[in-house]
């Protein structure tokens, strides 16, 4: 007989990415079985996630100093900015070793099933960021901005978000490139798991051109 304890805690786990019925019954069980050393670990964990991690205010990404790394990093090549969905996607990318650039991490993707998903995702700040006469390079000296990289799931919802994104980029900042990964990445695949050398490959034959629908 589940008590209405574990019922609560099972309505919270369910609201995680990938935890079922099942997982979270297991996760539950676990922690009554093995009691309060590791619950309180726990619970100490994510209190410090969430004290000590920030958003970086330029890219989106996690992280504990805002701005965050990559973007203070004088060496990375700021004309050229990789849009990505979720902060995982940028560590696929950052451990392939072959993008010098920076990122944009959209923190989603628009869901056709909800309409707020427009105003959830980080694409007003993208546009704001792309649109800026010094990011473009049209004040003082140094290299404008020169590309957008679309680097989303090759899935109904990427594919989605990629035109609403090509459209609104090219009327904020007429001229700028705007490119996608090259068709390697399975259909429906996920980026995150994509192999090295696929997903490089699929960085590096990035294309200008948007596939039919
Ligand atoms: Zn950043």
């Amino acid at each position: 007989m589940q008590s209405p304890s574990i019922k609560r805690l099972l309505s919270s786990l369910k609201k995680l990415p990938s935890v079922g019925q099942r997982t979270a019954e297991r996760f539950i069980y676990h922690w009554l079985k093995t009691g309060k050393g590791e619950v309180n670990e726990l619970r100490g964990a994510l209190n410090e996630l969430l004290a000590n991690t920030k958003s970086c205010e330029t890219c989106w990404d996690f992280g504990d100093v805002n701005p965050c790394p990559i973007c203070r990093d004088p060496k990375r090549d700021r004309s050229r900015i990789c849009v990505v969905a979720e902060p995982q996607d940028l560590q696929a990318i950052e451990s392939t070793g072959a993008f010098v650039g920076v990122y944009h991490v959209l923190r989603g993707v628009l869901q056709a099933d909800d309409e707020d998903s427009l105003k959830k995702i980080k694409i007003k700040e993208l546009l704001n960021r792309v649109s800026l006469p010094f990011i473009r390079g049209e004040l003082g000296g140094g290299k404008g901005l020169t590309e957008i990289i679309l680097a989303l799931n090759p899935d109904l919802a990427g594919e989605i978000t990629m035109m609403y994104l090509e459209k609104k980029i090219k009327a904020a900042a007429p001229g700028l490139k705007v490119s996608r990964l090259a068709k390697g990445l399975p259909m429906g695949g996920d980026l995150q798991y994509a192999d090295d050398i696929t997903l490089s490959s699929a960085i590096k034959n990035r294309t200008t051109k948007s596939p039919p629908l």
